[in-house]
């Protein structure tokens, strides 16, 4: 194991603070490290493995698609990639979709498809995206021009500029840009993933999506972090009750491959035409079948069990000792915590249950289908190491 340490830390570029930890398999919501060691999964590869590791349907998807073609290029028609563009408007009445591999490309596509909307009815210089402070968009340039949290930006000036940031729930402050800047989207996380899970009002979507439609300005939805059954409807914004023109999607969306999406409305539908855009891997058979078969099980009775084992776990967590606030939707449930949320989460990984944290929160993300009595056993888990006063040895 310490073989395993040491040569990573070596050859791999060192961007991540690894737990100590080397996982080498899982079943469902367990996983197993080097050492033999159990853990029960709260925390899914930070949103992506929706139905667990290993899970059977899932394998079953993508080995047979392995086994019979795994890449063809764009240049051609392919059934999966088909298949999920359809299932994935059915479900959300979306018109048309863009395959990238990751959130971070889901949402410089949308940004694309704004701008170039924005640009073709109001000119070129309408080309600024207004965005949130405290989200979190990616990591690519203008990605990060779009992430409202400063800290990320100040090691890779310049960044792609085009970019203004209001607060959360300010309205009034997002109204005034609106009256003086020549805004080409709108874009938004209803829940803050990154940003320490906070979801936003419904008062302040609702106002935005109004004001969106009223100045006609794509009005964009990062679900990247929230969306595939996360927040406990498939996509978070349907919790709102508000209808996006452009859809980011990504992590869980494949089940553990990487795949992401930017779904269009009727009214941007047409806005990408050939040579607009393009990814040599977008599309990619093997993960489109896999992604196939995580969307097409998240029906209402499965959103239902995601919202009954979110309210256990509010339930659960919500004044218990140690614990200050529990926020969030779905199984995206962000942790307040009197202890530093860093050392809840080293506590927990002690006792066999891995969490993840953002910013100051112990942040919950299990697998959608994680049986009830393991996630009983891993809340109690984590009740017990935001009580205990002495820090786990
Ligand atoms: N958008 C949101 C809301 C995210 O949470 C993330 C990643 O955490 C991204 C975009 C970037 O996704 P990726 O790391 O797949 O590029």
């Amino acid at each position: 194991m310490n073989n395993l340490f040491s040569i990573d830390q070596e050859y791999v570029a060192g961007t991540y603070a690894r737990f100590p930890v080397a996982l080498v398999s899982g079943k469902g919501s367990l996983m197993t490290d080097i050492d033999g060691k159990e853990y029960i999964d709260m925390c899914t590869g930070i949103g992506v493995t929706s139905f667990g590791t290993a899970d059977p349907e899932w394998i079953a998807a993508v080995t047979a698609q392995l086994g019979t073609l795994q890449h063809t290029s764009n240049l051609y028609y392919t059934k999966p990639g088909a298949e999920l563009a359809k299932l994935l408007c059915e479900k959300t009445g979306m018109k048309k979709v863009f395959f990238g591999n990751s959130g971070a490309e889901a949402n410089e596509c949308a940004i694309k498809v704004a701008r170039k909307y924005s640009a073709e009815k109001k000119g070129s210089d309408c080309y600024t995206i207004v965005t949130l402070n405290n989200s979190f968009h990616g990591r690519t340039l203008t990605t990060l021009a779009a992430t409202g949290q400063e800290h990320y930006h100040e090691l890779f000036q310049p960044l792609t500029p085009g970019f203004v940031h209001v607060d959360p729930e300010d309205i009034d402050g997002l109204k005034q840009i609106v009256a003086n800047v020549k805004v080409a989207g709108i874009m938004i996380e209803c829940i803050q993933g990154e940003g320490g899970v906070v979801p936003l009002s419904k008062e302040f979507v609702t106002a935005i999506a109004d004001l969106c439609k009223q100045e006609d300005i794509p009005f964009i939805i990062d679900e990247v972090q929230a969306g595939n059954g996360r927040s406990g409807q498939f996509y978070s914004y349907m919790n709102y009750g508000v209808q996006p023109d452009v859809v980011s999607t990504a992590k869980g969306l494949g089940g553990g491959l990487p795949i992401g999406a930017c779904l269009m409305s009727e009214k941007v539908q047409n806005v990408l035409g050939h040579g607009d855009h393009g990814s040599t891997f977008g599309a990619n058979p093997v993960c489109c079948a896999g992604a196939v078969s995580i969307v097409s099980r998240m029906d209402d009775a499965f959103l239902a069990e995601v919202r009954a084992k979110s309210e256990y776990v509010f339930n659960e967590l919500k004044g218990a000792e140690g614990v200050q606030d529990v926020a969030g939707m779905g199984l995206m449930i962000g942790v307040l915590t009197d202890k530093p949320a860093g050392d809840v989460v080293k506590a927990c990984m002690e006792q066999g249950v891995l969490c993840l944290t953002a910013k100051d929160r112990v942040r919950l993300l299990p697998p959608l289908n994680i049986p009830m009595e393991l996630l009983q056993k891993a809340v109690a888990v984590i009740k017990d190491c935001c009580a205990a006063k002495e820090e786990t040895k």
